[in-house]
């Protein structure tokens, strides 16, 4: 069995190298793709060490493990078949029937629809609360109850950006002995690590940024050896694992992550500078604009302020056409890849709250999200310029 435990000092040398099997694999530079559902019997003396995909024992699995753990400064990782699916295997790891969880108020659509719609039938159940709530933790006190169990925090809300008291939110849950969860989905780990700010377990949807190439569906966990243990013996019950040919693809995806992210930062940042001054928009959410609500929050705790940003455009008229008019980036959901994406929220990850509770929310029908790419930054503000006066 080959060594994966390799790591080195900085993030960019991590993404293309931490976790590569030592001895290299028949010589191969990059780790083969291993197709294979099964492998022979090996003297295994525990069902874990069975090798077989759903376990996530694979070699595509293993090197992918130790990197993620290196990246996001865990112990240990698990990837799983999707954002979700770590998500849910996370929560259901620490939350049982009969038990409860504090969750941030502004959750991703899916999260908060298993926790509303699924919660109920497992008996578990959860309390919103407000990171920026002006009483702050006198205010989650409230909220906690004898069998609260976890803490599920978000690095960046969707579709308005907004960055929490992040510390202040872990220091109350580890007073109050919660398992912190936190999705860094929108930060990347280029920005973001909250395990150095002391969360336990980091999820990630990584068929965002960590692959970047809009090509899988994919996700990850990262935590304490013993924490990511426990997840993966529920996973193996699940069957959330990842398929190796996800796993290369993903692991490939990876080695860019800082060179992509970094020119997304910078691009976002000019964009989110360039739409603030057009007289067309009403107003940008971006926590790197000094003036955003969520500025000293994310200027405290993250290196960059990531590729999301959200306007609006005034009318959902001029929204629509704005949509319509833009030639570089594509009208598509999801985020984090490459190519740069606009989507009207209220029309799409929205869609399933009524008017007036998008309304109280922000998520008005002017309201465009964008995910930018890594095109050349002249020319993609540029385009938007035409289609903001078109
Ligand atoms: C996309 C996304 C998810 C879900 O991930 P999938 O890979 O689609 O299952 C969860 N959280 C955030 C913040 C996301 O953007």
């Amino acid at each position: 069995m080959p060594d994966y435990s390799s790591s080195y000092r900085t993030l960019a040398t991590n993404v293309v190298h931490a976790g590569s099997p030592s001895p290299r694999i028949q010589g191969a530079v990059v780790t083969p793709l291993f197709q294979s559902a099964n492998y022979l019997m090996a003297d295994e003396s525990a069902y874990d060490t069975v090798r077989y995909i759903r376990l996530s024992n694979s070699p595509s699995h293993l090197g992918l493990h130790a990197r993620l753990a290196a990246i996001e400064s865990g112990e240990a990782a698990l990837v799983t078949a999707s954002g979700m699916a770590a998500i849910s295997a996370a929560i259901l790891a620490f939350v049982g029937s009969g038990e409860h969880l504090l969750a941030q108020r502004t959750l991703y659509g899916g999260t908060q629809t298993f926790l509303d719609q699924d919660g109920p039938r497992l008996d578990i159940s959860h309390t919103a609360i407000d990171l920026a709530d002006p009483e702050g933790p006198a205010a989650w006190e409230r909220a906690l109850r004898p069998e609260t169990r976890l803490m599920l925090l978000e690095a960046i809300s969707n579709p308005l950006m907004e960055v929490g008291d992040l510390e202040a939110a872990v220091d109350f849950a580890k007073t109050h002995d919660l398992v912190t969860v936190i999705d860094s989905t929108f930060a990347s780990p280029v920005n973001f690590r909250p395990r150095e700010i002391g969360v336990d377990l980091v999820v990630h949807s990584a068929t965002k940024y960590l692959n970047g190439h809009s090509d899988i569906v994919a996700g990850a966990v990262i935590g304490s050896a013993e924490q990511i243990d426990r997840i993966r013996h529920l996973l193996v019950h699940l069957g959330g694992s990842l398929d190796p040919h996800a796993c290369f693809l993903f692991e490939r995806g990876l080695k860019t992550l800082v060179l992509r992210v970094q020119r997304q930062n910078e691009t976002a940042m000019r964009l989110a500078r360039y739409l603030a001054d057009r007289p067309e928009v009403r107003k940008v959410n971006y926590p790197g604009l000094e003036d955003d609500p969520s500025h000293a929050f994310a200027a405290r705790l993250f290196s960059g302020f990531g590729g999301m940003l959200s306007f609006y455009a005034a009318s959902a008229a001029r929204a629509d056409r704005f949509l319509d008019s833009v030639r570089i980036p594509l009208h598509a959901p999801s985020l984090g890849g490459v190519e740069s994406l606009v989507v009207r929220p209220s029309r799409s990850s929205h869609l399933g709250l009524d008017e007036e509770s998008r309304q109280r929310l922000g998520i008005t029908d002017d309201l465009v999200r964008v995910s930018v790419g890594i095109e050349d930054a002249d020319e993609l503000i540029a385009d938007f310029g035409q289609a903001l006066a078109g």
